[in-house]
């Protein structure tokens, strides 16, 4: 898979190493486990999937733009794949999901894995954020909504860069770079297929 990753244009060598050490087939069903290394989406249950992992390298490697990252918050935890390869290349980690059902799992998937950065998975609307942790150095949206929630930008810290996919039917990464206090720069990446960004939580 990592060197598939690699030829699909991944370059930054700690997100292949992180991508490398997490065992993806842990976080999929038993029955779905010999597809866990091919590089696609797969169902999580409650109508969501694990992100393909070259999106979840790519987002990533941009978000981490060859710097160190410091703390990161991940909006769509799932089933908790994405924070544990950021908790390779992050010093702190924070996943939200909105699902119950999907937080209980991702805390049981994550617990079984030794992570060296420090993880904290949370249950709530992640379209709030985390204005009590804020500011972040990066924030990692796994979901795609027509448009990113303005408290996300601001709790972004100055020189913080936010990805995360964009749109209804027809999708876009985009990729938010916070350049002051009331200045954001955007830019648009690659065309993706997420699952919806929704408010709220449910049991
Ligand atoms: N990061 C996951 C991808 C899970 S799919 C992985 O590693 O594979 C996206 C997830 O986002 C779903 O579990 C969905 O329930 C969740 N989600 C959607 N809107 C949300 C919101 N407002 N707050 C938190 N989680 C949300």
């Amino acid at each position: 898979m990592v060197s598939r990753m690699r030829e699909q244009g991944i370059e930054d060598e700690r997100v292949l190493a992180a991508m490398r050490a997490v065992p993806r087939h842990l976080f999929v069903d038993e029955g779905l486990a010999s597809h866990a290394y091919e590089d696609a989406a797969l169902p999580i249950g409650h109508e969501q999937t694990i992100s393909q992992p070259w999106v979840v390298a790519r987002m990533i490697s941009v978000l981490a733009h060859g710097r160190e990252l410091g703390k990161v918050m991940e909006v769509g935890a799932g089933c908790g794949y994405q924070a544990a390869v950021l908790a390779h290349v992050a010093r702190e980690v924070h996943a939200i999901e909105r699902i119950h059902g999907l937080y209980e799992l991702a805390r049981s998937n994550l617990q079984k894995l030794h992570l060296p950065g420090r993880l904290r998975v949370v249950f709530g609307d992640g379209m709030a954020g985390l204005p009590g942790t804020a500011p972040f150095d990066g924030i990692v949206i796994a979901a795609a909504g027509l448009k990113i929630p303005l408290a996300l930008l601001e709790q972004l810290a100055i020189g913080g860069r936010l990805i995360a996919p964009e749109g209804g039917t027809t999708q876009r990464l985009v990729l938010i770079e916070r350049t002051g206090t009331s200045a954001w720069n955007r830019q648009e990446l690659d065309a993706v297929r997420f699952v919806p960004l929704r408010p709220g939580t449910q049991y």
